[in-house]
């Protein structure tokens, strides 16, 4: 039986693809490899999102092959998604070890790609070109056997996005916002659920422009709206989740579906990228910090325990000390439970690459650390808060942090690390919170029967 390595570099729609490919690999009768020591094939599925990304997947690459060559001379190499979109042909000439390079549309042609270079049939492949109807192909799943339960799953209900920020590369990689048809995810939803799993995230590059062209404003609800009723309506399904919304797009619809619909969980990851106005202008975000907050307040006010977490930038071209002390400020004001911050990295083709102003290394480095540590305070007394609170959790199986225990997410999407068994793989528990850890909550064992 021939064996798949999948590494897996960037966001969950990157993890969500590499799922899709390895379940189109299993059911052609491969093996899944523990390591890219054992297999015969190892594909790398790459971001674009910065440069440090690309340049982790080009070293890992190289270091697979150095290695591979001499241990298992038929070892075939590829890289997939979004760093094979853009650079394409330059990844082989860069690269002459390397068999195939496949672009973001093209997952669903991996499988066949790969046994025509096994088979001697070609000796490498670039496929990047456009192909229609890619969005409806990342369906597959790999759910996990050995009798264990299926707790949470992925679902990919669009490709590309429309927006051009001025920092991304997501539109040049993943290309036109392509969505697919509701009842098409809606039938992906109820085999998942058929299969055990309790809890769905729809994903998307900007699911709150999910369906604009093709499904028209009904009642005034959204057609991303209308996908979340329609999966609510699962058997099964015990929790709804989705990322990432564009702020903008979060209309009063979606807001208020949180108040009607109990499978969504009250959890919302708001991108902001920045605390000023002038810097959100140039980024093209489409909001000001003043919607984005009156946004936040809106979500609160429809349920009190309403987990935001966001993502932030720093460093953007021609961001002043100014600029900057108004991120932190809106951290403060927003009180994010979480956040993910990143440092402006230029990339090409983006209008902001070529902007003037860059703000220098050592300046970036000294605002990423006073921002994480700000983050990282807020975080820690918004945690703080939970201690002594009895939470829902949906257990999702053994820790990652202690194999000893187990851990499930509340609603509003925190950790719960508490000493559970296997038999509560797949529920819905009540916990008792008793201390925190980083961005962890954990539970009290006397409560958890
Ligand atoms: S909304 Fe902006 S940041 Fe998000 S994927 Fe689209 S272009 Fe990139």
């Amino acid at each position: 039986m021939p064996s798949v390595y999948i590494k897996t570099y960037g966001c969950q729609m990157n993890e969500r693809d590499s799922e899709a490919v390895a379940a189109q690999l299993v059911a052609r009768g491969y093996a899944l490899a523990a390591s890219e020591h054992l297999a015969d094939v190892v594909l790398i599925n790459t971001c674009s999102v910065r440069d440090l990304a690309e340049q982790k997947a080009l070293r890992k690459m190289s270091a697979v092959i150095g290695q591979g060559r001499k241990e298992r001379p038929d070892q075939i190499y590829g890289f997939m998604g979004c760093m094979a979109q853009s650079r394409g042909q330059s990844l082989l000439d860069q690269m002459p070890d390397v068999d195939l390079v496949l672009g973001t549309q093209k997952f669903h042609r991996a499988a066949d790609h790969i046994e025509d270079i096994r088979a001697g049939r070609r000796r490498s492949i670039v496929d990047v070109a456009e192909e229609e109807d890619s969005e409806a192909r990342i369906r597959e799943h790999i759910l996990p056997g050995n009798g264990e339960k299926a707790v949470t799953a992925f679902v990919s209900i669009m490709q590309g996005c429309n927006q051009h920020c001025t920092f991304c590369i997501v539109p040049f990689t993943r290309g036109a916002e392509r969505s697919r048809t509701i009842p098409d995810i809606v039938a992906e939803c109820r085999e998942l659920s058929a299969r055990g799993v309790k809890e769905i995230t729809l994903l998307g590059q900007i699911v709150t422009s999910y369906g604009k062209r093709e499904v028209p404003v009904r009642d005034g609800k959204s057609a991303f709206v209308q996908l979340v009723e329609a999966v609510h309506e699962v058997e099964g399904l015990e929790r709804i989740r989705f990322t990432s919304p564009h702020p903008k797009g979060y209309g009063d619809d979606l807001v208020e579906a949180y108040q009607r619909l109990p499978k969504l969980v009250e959890s919302a990851h708001l991108p902001v990228q920045s605390g000023s106005d002038r810097i959100l202008k140039a980024m093209h975000r489409g909001y000001t910090r003043e919607r984005f907050v009156e946004l936040v307040g809106k979500l609160r006010a429809a349920n009190s325990g309403m987990g935001v977490s966001t993502d932030l930038i720093v460093g953007f071209p021609g961001e002043t000390e100014d600029d900057f002390e108004q991120t932190l400020s809106l951290s403060r004001e927003v009180e994010f439970d979480l956040a993910f911050v990143f440092k402006y990295s230029p990339r090409k083709d983006t209008p902001a690459a070529g902007y003037p102003d860059a703000v220098p290394e050592t300046v970036i480095e000294e605002r990423h650390q006073r921002l994480l540590g700000l983050i990282n305070e807020i975080a820690a007394g918004k945690y703080q808060r939970h201690v002594g609170r009895t939470v829902e959790i949906l257990v999702e199986g053994v820790s990652r942090k202690n194999p000893a225990r187990y851990e499930g997410r509340t609603r509003c999407n925190k950790i719960v690390v508490f000493p559970g068994s296997e038999r509560h793989r797949g529920q819905l528990l009540d916990v008792r919170i008793e201390r925190i850890g980083t961005f962890t909550l954990y539970g009290d064992p006397a409560i958890v029967e």
